[in-house]
């Protein structure tokens, strides 16, 4: 692995739902944005159908506010919903079309999401499929933001975007030092409560996030670390 690049103004993170940048890309956040980056979340739903016992009408603008509060404690302001159906996003071009509108208009130079694997490590669990969803059609919107001629109605076409970078995947390519931000990540994901609470079972932040941010920093030569695959877009 090679440290990311950080030679960039402007990024996006795109993940399906409130709570998925906080499970360890949030602490990489609070460092860009302590370097005076711009971070721009975007959320293609509202994380609505994510707590068993309550319903989504209740859910959804609890959870909006969790991740607008944890996105505040790493120095993000700007979170946007993009409002598909939580648990049933399709990947497709509405999706695409969404997502490449957003980048038009935000112009980063990179963009920043999480696995789209169909299974979390060779032997794990399944991996979501409005992840799936989500990751894929990351990539692929980042070329048809590009492309004047596909969704020639959602603004003019983007040039801006550099790399792409996925978490969570099993082949990174490069790191991010989070040790000195790592105490932000944990916060962030902590704003979470309602979601944490309704798991049903002890989760502890910050020991989670320490366990795996120390074992990234292992193979990265740091304490605390994140890793990303980049997916070059020139
Ligand atoms: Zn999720």
């Amino acid at each position: 692995m090679q440290p990311m690049p950080e030679d960039w103004d402007r990024a996006v993170a795109v993940v399906a739902h409130p709570d998925d940048l906080e499970y360890g890309v949030a602490s990489a956040v609070a460092r860009w944005t302590g370097q005076g980056k711009q971070i721009s979340y975007l959320l293609a739903t509202r994380g609505e159908a994510g707590i068993v016992g309550l319903s989504p009408d209740q859910v959804g603008p609890l959870r909006v506010e969790e991740e607008r509060r944890s996105a505040a404690v790493v120095g993000v302001t700007e979170v946007e919903f993009l409002d598909h159906p939580d648990g049933l996003v399709e990947y497709g071009i509405a999706l695409r079309r969404d997502l490449a509108a957003a980048f038009r208009r935000l112009q980063p130079q990179v963009i920043i999401t999480t696995s789209f694997d169909l299974t979390w490590g060779e032997e794990g669990p399944v991996n979501h499929s409005d992840h799936r969803a989500v990751g894929l059609a990351v990539l692929d919107a980042c070329r048809d933001a590009a492309n004047g001629w596909v969704f020639p109605d959602a603004g003019p076409p983007c040039a801006s975007i550099r790399d792409a970078y996925v978490a969570g995947g099993d082949s990174p390519t490069h790191f991010v030092d989070v040790t000195d931000t790592i105490d932000a990540g944990i916060a962030s994901l902590r704003e979470h409560q309602a979601y944490i609470d309704g798991l049903g079972r002890d989760f502890d932040p910050d020991e989670f996030l320490r366990n795996m941010a120390g074992y990234t920093g292992m193979g990265a030569g740091c304490e605390y670390a994140v890793a990303f695959h980049r997916y070059p877009m020139g």
